[in-house]
């Protein structure tokens, strides 16, 4: 048995078939000059453009809008003049086109990779998967066709990339199996979409199988089996048709309340990176949104987007979710997230830093501009407001003091917002919750953030892998501080949810039920699986196993009990 990241759920049997690597080795030396090379790398890039717009459009036919824009962000980076720039930059020194390709995307590759959020890491993957093909484009290597894989195959791969990923028809691949990726990765987001299992970072998997192996991939609990035995076997296929029954089980829920057991309504609804992930929430039938990363709309780009352009996406978002709220969380950058033009101080302790909340108050001029963005677009629907990794109420007081400062501004100009607008505190922090009294007083609401409060919580890196068995949501400390950030909501009467990974664990679900959680933030793919786990548990069922789970002393206890009475 094999372990890696369950990146595509369901299970899939079938036989391997390796996808090689590509050798893309060139002479460094190789120039033929600066004018010529010129010309070469921007053939190489006409031709990506074209090929990679007429893949989106294939994309676009066969499996949909969302999975397209994923190829269409490739032209967008692509056609940044900075990074065609650095690179050209590079050739007037000499250097031939598959050099300075390569240098220049390795750069931005390495800036990326080091975030610790997963979709930052994602964009190195992008840009590796753009530095690829243009390699391949200069130095003429046909691309390998995965179209016309025989029904039945496991793809196995060092790294499947979107432009492969895309040539995958979903009648032939029964699972994909890589070296690399996580959960959010591209693959992993096509792979969903495709719904066809998936297993990444599956340790030197493209050494361990040969063609024509039998492989199960069993993409919900991330594990792999190669040419398993009968017993094996069998039970994987009850498994599959199980999953299968399941899946069809869950449609049903599309389009329903979420609701308890026992008729206790609570609110679903989905996290989101960019305005056009609403449009992913309302087809997985989301409630509204709980969490808008607004980061990433400062990212990948070589200054920071202007008021016109920030109220445009948020406005976006909103329209798109019509009445449904929309919770916009303010600038959330610094620590392991670097936007480079910001050119942030290197820190000794980038997680307890400048980062988030910190960075915004002691920039007020850029932060004058994403509150007026927001206030603008909260006129065309119900936005609220969330302050990230708020430790102390001064600093919430301070945020409410400038977006009030913006409403009389933009009162003054005649400009239209809702004046009522929400401001809440995303509770991440064990400062928050230790005060989670003091700033319900303030706040009009809390969005807990089980990723970094497990982090500070336990004082592990969430990015350590060698620290990771300490990140855990399950630790009684975490535990506790979730159960009383939710009380302390609740006593002073202002809704508490939920937007860290935790909210969609099915195995968590029970306990937030039963501490009084009222709004779940989940990925749009989650939402059906978390409404289900939902309906199955009265408030009083959840409470007694809450009350055995809070007496309990580890984690592994915790854990071990939880998953015995997990319901999906
Ligand atoms: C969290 O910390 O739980 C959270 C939702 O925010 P992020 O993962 O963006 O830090
Ligand atoms: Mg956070």
């Amino acid at each position: 048995m094999l372990n890696g990241i369950a990146a595509s759920r369901g299970i899939g049997i079938g036989s391997v078939c390796v996808i090689g690597e590509t050798d893309l080795s060139y002479d460094k030396n190789k120039a033929k000059g600066v004018t010529e090379e010129k010309a070469r790398f921007q053939k190489a890039v006409r031709d990506f453009k074209e090929e990679t717009m007429a893949m989106a459009e294939d994309v676009r036919k066969r499996i949909g809008a969302k999975e397209a824009e994923i190829l269409e962000g490739h032209l967008v980076m692509i056609s940044d003049p900075s990074m065609a720039g650095e690179m050209e930059k590079m050739m007037e020194t000499g250097q031939c086109a598959e050099a300075a390709v390569e240098a220049v995307c390795d750069m931005f590759i390495g800036m990326f990779s080091k975030m610790d959020d997963d979709m930052m890491r994602q964009r190195a993957s992008d840009i590796g998967d753009i530095k690829v093909s243009l390699l391949k484009l200069l130095l003429g290597i046909e691309d390998v066709d995965i179209r016309h894989v025989a029904p039945g195959t496991v793809l196995v791969a060092k790294d499947l990339t979107p432009s492969m990923t895309s040539q995958i028809v979903k009648e032939n691949v029964v699972g994909i199996l890589t070296e690399v990726g996580g959960k959010t990765s591209h693959s992993a987001i096509l792979a969903r979409s495709l719904e066809i299992p998936a297993v990444l970072s599956v340790p030197n998997i493209t050494e361990l199988v040969k063609n024509k192996d039998t492989a199960i991939v069993d993409g919900t609990e991330g594990v792999v089996y190669i040419n398993p035995e009968g017993d094996t076997l069998s039970a994987y296929i009850r498994k599959r048709e199980d999953f299968i029954r399941k899946q069809s089980e869950l449609q049903g829920f599309l389009g329903k309340e979420t609701v308890t057991a026992d008729g206790e309504r609570v609110e679903l609804f989905c996290n989101i990176g960019t305005p056009k992930d609403a449009a992913k929430a309302v087809e997985c039938d989301g409630e509204g949104i709980g969490l808008f990363r607004t980061e990433f709309l400062f990212m990948d780009r070589s200054h920071m987007p202007t008021e016109e352009e920030q109220f445009a996406a948020y406005k976006q978002a909103v329209t798109t979710m019509g009445t449904r709220a929309v919770i916009i969380r303010t600038l959330d950058i610094g620590g392991d997230k670097d936007i480079p033009y910001l050119e942030m101080k290197k820190e000794e302790n980038p997680f307890l830093g400048y980062r988030a909340v910190r960075y915004c108050l002691g920039n007020p001029e850029s932060y004058r501009i994403q509150l007026r963005a927001i206030l603008r677009a909260s006129a065309f629907g119900k936005i609220k407001i969330m302050v990230p990794l708020v430790t102390c109420v001064e600093e919430l007081r301070s945020v409410k003091r400038m977006v009030e400062e913006q409403k009389r501004a933009l009162e003054k100009e005649g400009v239209a917002f809702d004046k009522e607008i929400e401001v809440g505190c995303m509770m991440e922090t064990p400062a928050a919750s230790l005060i989670a009294d003091l700033l319900a007083k303030e706040a009009d609401f809390f969005s807990i953030g089980t990723n970094d409060l497990t982090q500070y919580t336990m004082s592990v890196d969430r990015g350590n892998a060698d620290v990771a068995y300490l990140y855990s949501t399950f630790q009684p400390s975490v535990l506790r501080s979730i159960k009383n950030i939710i009380e302390e909501g609740r006593k002073a009467g202002i809704p508490v949810g939920m937007c860290g990974e935790a909210a969609a664990d099915p195995m968590m679900i029970p306990l937030l039920i039963a501490f009084g959680l009222t709004e779940f933030s989940v990925n749009p793919v989650l939402v059906l699986s978390a409404r289900c786990t939902i309906s199955k548990w009265s408030v009083k069922e959840a409470r007694e196993l809450a009350e055995r789970v809070m007496a309990l002393t580890t984690e592994e206890e915790i854990a071990a009990l939880l998953k015995r009475e997990m319901r999906e």
